[in-house]
C-alpha cells in the first residue's frame, strides 16, 4: 500500500499545497478540480466528488446516490506540475455508488488490459502526437504557425523550428520535469505542425502520459501566444495530425509476442492474428479512434499540395509501408488510424479488444502489401477496402460490430453512440461557407 503520509510530507517539502485531480471525459478531454494535498487520503479512498451528469458520457442520473462521480486518485501518478507552481497532478478512476464506473474511459481501458493479463499478455504503446500551433488573426480567423511558416513542403523545416525554439525548449523542460523520456521533436509536413516523440510505456501509463502531454502542450503553447491544437485536419490542403500507436505485446516471460524474424513482415502467427483483428474490425475502430466529423477529412484519399498526406485510408498492412493503415516496424505494429481527437483510453482499449479477437485465430492472416498505395490509386488500379468515409458510416459500423462493442463494453459504447450520433446530426444540419459559395448564387 502507498504511504500517503510520507507522500504528503515529501510533496509539501517541495512546496506543493494542492492536487489537480484529473479524469477524462468521453470526448477524451482532461477535466478535474483542485483539492488540498493535506486531504490526500480522502481523494485516494473515497475520491474527489463531481456532479456525474455534468461530465460527458457518464450516463449517471441527475439525482440520487449514483448521481455523484467520484474520481479516486491514483497516488503513484502524483507529479508536481511545472506550469502550475504549488500543484501536483494525479489521474483519477471513475467510481459511482462505491463501484468502478463502467462508462469511465480509464476503467474501460483497465478492464481491457485485465483481459490481456488473463492471457498472460502485457500491452506496450508508443504514442506519437502530431499537433498544430494555431493562432487567431486580427479578424478572428484561425491561422497555422507564426505567419512566416508557409513552405510548400515544410517537413523537417529547421527555420520554423528555430523561430519556435522558445516553445520547443519550454516543452522539453516541462516534459522532462514530468518524467517523459524525450526522443525527438520535429516540424511535420504542414505549416504550423509539429511532432514530439517520447518513450513508449505500458498501455495505461502511456494513456495517462498522453493526457499529461496534452495538458502541458496547452499550457506551454498559450505561454508562447499559440493554441495547441489536436484537431485532425485544420488546413484543407495540407496533411492532418495523426496519433499513431506503436503496439507490442509481451508474454509472461517478457518476450515480444508479435515478432518473428523469418515470418511475413517480421511477424509471428500471433502478430499476424492481432493485425488481422485490427483490419477486420477497422471500420468500427474508426469510430473510436477517429471520432470526430473532422477526422474523416484527414482520412480522405487526397493528395496535399506537398505530395501525399500520409494519412491511412486503405485497410492493409505492409512492412514499413506508411501508405497502409497498419505498418510493421521491426516486429512492432504501427497503428496509424488514431488521431488526436480520440479518447486515448478508449482508442487503446478498442484497439486491444480487436487485436485480442484476432488472436483467437479465426481470421485468415493478412497478405503483406508492398506497394505504394497512393501510387496504385493514381494508376486507377483496384484498391484494398477503404475505411469509412465519414463519422456517420463509422458509427454505423460500430453499431453493427456486436463483438467489438461487447468486448470494449456495452455501457460505454451506448453512451458513445448516443453522443456521437448527436454530434453527427449537428454537423449534418450545419450550413457551411463551402455550401454557400457553391450553391447560393
Ligand atoms: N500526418 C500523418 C497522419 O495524419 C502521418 C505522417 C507520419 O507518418 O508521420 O497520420
Ligand atoms: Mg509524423
Ligand atoms: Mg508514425
Amino acid at each position: 500500500a502507498h504511504d500517503l503520509a510520507a507522500t504528503i510530507e515529501r510533496l509539501s517539502a517541495q512546496g506543493i499545497h494542492s492536487v489537480l485531480a484529473q479524469f477524462t471525459d468521453l470526448h477524451g478531454v482532461p477535466k478535474g478540480k483542485l483539492v488540498p494535498l493535506a486531504l490526500l487520503a480522502e481523494w485516494v479512498h473515497s475520491g474527489a466528488g463531481f456532479a456525474g451528469p455534468s461530465i460527458w458520457g457518464t450516463g449517471l442520473p441527475r439525482h440520487g446516490a449514483r448521481s455523484e462521480y467520484f474520481g479516486r486518485l491514483a497516488p503513484e501518478s502524483l507529479r508536481p506540475l511545472p506550469f502550475m507552481p504549488g500543484v501536483a497532478h494525479a489521474v483519477c478512476d471513475g467510481f459511482a455508488g462505491g463501484v468502478p464506473l463502467d462508462t469511465c474511459p480509464r476503467q474501460v481501458l483497465k478492464r481491457q488490459l485485465a483481459r490481456a493479463v488473463q492471457r498472460g499478455l502485457t500491452l506496450w504503446v508508443g504514442i506519437e502526437p502530431e499537433f498544430f500551433l494555431l493562432r487567431r488573426d486580427s479578424e478572428g480567423h484561425w491561422v497555422a504557425g507564426d505567419g512566416e511558416d508557409r513552405l510548400a513542403k515544410p517537413s523537417y523545416d529547421l527555420k520554423a523550428m528555430h523561430r519556435q525554439r522558445d516553445f520547443l525548449d519550454d516543452m522539453r523542460a516541462t516534459l522532462t520535469a514530468l518524467g517523459f523520456e524525450l526522443q525527438q521533436m520535429d516540424h511535420e509536413d504542414a505549416n504550423g505542425q509539429y511532432e514530439i516523440n517520447y518513450k513508449f510505456d505500458e498501455a495505461l501509463a502511456a494513456a495517462d502520459r498522453f493526457q499529461l502531454f496534452q495538458l502541458s502542450a496547452h499550457a506551454v503553447a498559450e505561454r508562447h501566444g499559440f493554441v495547441y491544437s489536436g484537431m485532425p485536419k485544420p488546413l484543407a490542403h495540407a496533411p492532418g495530425s495523426g496519433l499513431h500507436f506503436h503496439l507490442s505485446l509481451t508474454d509472461a516471460q517478457g518476450r515480444a509476442v508479435f515478432a518473428h524474424a523469418s515470418g511475413p513482415m517480421g511477424l509471428s502467427a500471433a502478430g499476424l492474428g492481432f493485425a488481422a483483428g485490427l483490419l477486420h474490425h477497422g471500420d468500427a475502430l474508426a469510430a473510436l479512434c477517429a471520432p470526430t466529423v473532422n477526422s474523416y477529412k484527414r482520412l480522405a484519399a487526397s493528395h496535399s499540395a506537398s505530395g501525399t498526406t500520409w494519412a491511412p485510408v486503405w485497410k492493409a498492412v505492409g512492412d514499413n509501408n506508411r501508405t497502409c493503415l497498419l505498418r510493421t516496424v521491426a516486429g512492432r505494429l504501427e497503428w496509424r488510424l488514431p488521431d488526436p481527437s480520440c479518447n486515448v483510453y478508449i482508442a487503446i482499449a478498442a484497439t486491444l479488444a480487436a487485436g485480442l479477437a484476432g488472436l483467437d485465430g479465426e481470421l485468415p492472416p493478412p497478405e503483406p502489401c508492398d506497394e505504394d498505395l497512393y501510387e496504385r490509386q493514381a494508376c486507377g488500379l483496384p484498391m484494398p477496402p477503404r475505411l469509412p468515409r465519414d463519422l456517420c458510416a463509422a458509427l454505423d459500423a460500430l453499431e453493427a460490430d456486436t463483438r467489438l462493442r461487447a468486448d470494449v463494453g456495452e455501457a460505454f459504447c451506448a453512451q458513445f453512440l448516443r453522443l456521437k450520433r448527436a454530434e453527427w446530426d449537428a454537423w449534418a444540419s450545419a450550413v457551411t461557407d463551402w455550401e454557400l459559395s457553391r450553391y447560393a448564387g
